[in-house]
């Protein structure tokens, strides 16, 4: 028998069918149980009359995965049109425990944090699907664009590169078999070159940004529509292939994309495809943020957010369409490869798209001549050697070009109305978060860096602290003590233990004065421990025995703090160096590192 899909259900009215997917929900309604399946086609209601099959379903959680075989009825009050009816069921794979993301609510029932936390399962919720399912349309629109109405030809560039000669702090750096190589901010330069080999390309293209800023339009990894193109008679050419790309994306979801729109219960955004996008030079822009809102940014060589905003409401209330190109920036702004308009040379020949009050693409016409573009990185304050590579392709011959890059996320995000670029990336990475998953600790290598850690994570938290400089200190507690000036029961000693199953490092810390009971250790951690090989904690972690600071997360190593540490007010620890501590309070200290209390020290 073969598997009949949720959305193919009404075409087999009457027959027998077999249905495969996951448990979406299960619910009693009197003596009749309605169970819904989801599979890769959509949901389809089953109807349940039997006791022992009522009992089995309901010792089931959702994704307990079933193979049903049903009759198909058509049915007036299924909310699908038809429903099956007298299954057979075979439970393929049962689940008992609860998710812990309720994804088979129609909105998660949570904020956005906890459902990146727990990203792999909240993908299962239909309006999450639906974002991606559309983000996958979108990507194949602009393939089937590029390639069969502008004729270019994809490309693929290399994502880790020689380290930057472009400067920029937000590129990322790679151990690259010992060298140092930098993850892709763009593929400009390739595309360039590609240019010279195939006049129009396109590429979807991974980049990544080292962007320190929590914003709710910036991820350290995306992926960019790039195009590129030579030979056109004027600039604007390249405007007109962003504009028929945009509208062949919207045309492809308005036809491809019906089920998931009406999920997501959102239109697009209003881009009709008789309107043309409206197209104001940089500075006609600000006149017209300065005539609408009295904000005066006319002096100004960007736009901000708000001025962005204001402008996308413009072309919504003068042109009835959420897109707008602005045009002209000052070349001071724009990168280096960006062309010089010939009647004024402050200004260049480039454009930003914005989509629905954010900015969604820059691009423009690129210097085309060699010693324009020497000039061009010159004038950025670079250094021409460090681009011999891309420099060859304007000694041998390169057209008039211009093109421009397209965040794919940026653009699920406008198109969609999501607030923020996180729900328009599957796993999204930012400073807080590589791929989704929240960056638990750093392993901090070495004695100075895990000093300045240490003093960055207080200052961040606005903790108070004293930091001493003084002789080295030696092993012994009391000696130690004398050395800082300080009660011996307010130093804090940091032991790096090994777990002998696991083998794995945990870090305790108990007051100077105190030794590790390795009995209540063992019950705390589950297993029982040893002291750490000194020479294994130098090479493992930069640090020296009776150097080592009670910040075991910084490590990567799960820390536990004996209570008996808060009995004083202050606590005090060597923090890397032999030569240096800090003095803070012993309830801040726990509370900045964040390990687990427990009773594990005596006399
Ligand atoms: P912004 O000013 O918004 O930070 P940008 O001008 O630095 O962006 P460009 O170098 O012009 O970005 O990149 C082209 C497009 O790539 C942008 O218009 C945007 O759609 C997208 N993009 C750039 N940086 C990011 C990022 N950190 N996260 C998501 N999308 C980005
Ligand atoms: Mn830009």
């Amino acid at each position: 028998m073969t598997r009949v899909l949720a959305k193919d259900l009404l075409s087999h009215v009457n027959q027998t069918i077999l249905l495969r997917g996951w448990i979406h929900s299960f619910r009693l309604l009197g003596k009749l149980g309605f169970l819904i399946i989801r599979d890769r086609s959509g949901l389809s209601q089953v109807v349940i009359q039997e006791k022992e099959q009522i009992k089995n379903l309901s010792e089931l959680q959702p994704g307990s995965i079933l193979r049903l075989v049903g009759k198909a009825v058509a049915s007036k009050e299924a909310a699908f049109g038809v429903e099956v009816i007298e299954p057979k069921i075979t439970i393929e794979v049962p689940i008992r425990e609860a998710p812990l993301v309720e994804y088979t609510k129609p909105e998660i029932p949570s904020d956005l944090e906890f459902i990146l936390d727990h990203r792999s399962i909240a993908l299962r919720n239909r309006k999450i699907q639906a974002v991606f399912k559309i983000q996958a349309e979108m990507v194949h629109a602009f393939r089937l664009y590029m390639h069969d109405v502008v004729g270019a030809v994809e490309y693929f560039s290399p994502n880790i590169t020689g380290a930057s000669s472009e400067g920029g702090a937000e590129f990322f750096n790679v151990d690259y078999f010992g060298y140092t190589a930098n993850l892709a901010q763009s593929s400009q330069l390739y595309k360039q070159i590609m240019v010279g080999v195939y006049e129009r390309v396109f590429a979807v293209s991974p980049f990544f940004r080292a962007e320190p800023s929590h914003t709710p339009r910036h991820l350290a990894e995306g992926k960019q529509f790039e195009f590129e193109m030579g030979f056109f008679e004027n600039w604007h050419e390249v405007l007109d292939v962003q504009e028929g790309t945009v509208k062949a994306i919207l045309d492809h979801l308005r036809k491809n994309c019906t089920q998931e729109l009406e999920i997501l219960d959102t239109k697009l955004i209003l881009c009709p495809q008789e309107v043309a996008i409206p197209r104001v030079p940089f500075q006609e822009a600000l006149e017209i943020v300065y005539k609408r809102t009295g904000t005066d940014e006319r002096k100004e060589f960007d736009l901000s957010p708000a001025a962005e905003k204001e402008l996308c409401k413009y072309a919504r209330e003068e042109h009835g369409i959420d897109l707008i190109f602005i045009t002209d920036w000052k070349l001071e702004k724009r990168p280096f490869y960006s062309y010089p308009k010939e009647k004024n040379s402050n200004l260049s020949n480039t454009f930003d798209l914005l989509c629905a009050g954010t900015e969604i693409t820059s691009g423009g016409q690129r210097r085309h001549i060699y010693s324009s573009m020497v000039e061009g990185i010159r004038s950025k304050g670079m250094d021409p050697e460090n681009f011999e590579d891309f420099l060859s392709i304007f000694k041998y011959g390169m057209p008039p070009h211009g093109g421009f890059g397209m965040g794919l996320e940026r653009l699920t995000m406008t198109l969609l109305g999501l607030k923020n670029i996180r729900e328009a990336s599957l796993f999204p990475s930012d400073p807080k978060r590589i791929a989704s998953q929240r960056i638990k600790a750093k392993i901090v290598f070495g004695k100075e860096n895990i000093r300045n850690e240490i003093i960055r994570l207080l200052h961040q938290q606005k903790v108070e602290f004293e930091h001493l400089k003084h002789e080295e200190t030696p092993v012994s507690s009391e000696e130690t003590a004398k050395i800082r000036g300080i009660a011996l029961e307010e130093g804090v000693k940091a032991l790096i233990l090994k777990g002998k199953h696991t083998k794995k490092n945990y870090q305790v810390n108990i007051p100077g004065h105190l030794k590790v009971d390795m009995k209540q250790v063992a019950q705390m951690v589950g297993e029982k421990c040893e002291f750490e090989d000194p020479a294994v904690i130098e090479e493992r972690f930069g640090l020296q025995i009776g150097g080592v600071p009670p910040f075991g997360p910084l490590l990567n190593l799960e820390t536990f703090f004996d209570e008996r540490i808060l009995e004083r007010e202050k606590a005090a620890f060597n923090c890397g160096l032999h030569t240096e501590s800090i003095l803070m309070n012993s309830e801040d200290l726990l509370k900045v590192v964040e390990g687990k209390i427990g009773n594990f020290s005596k006399e």
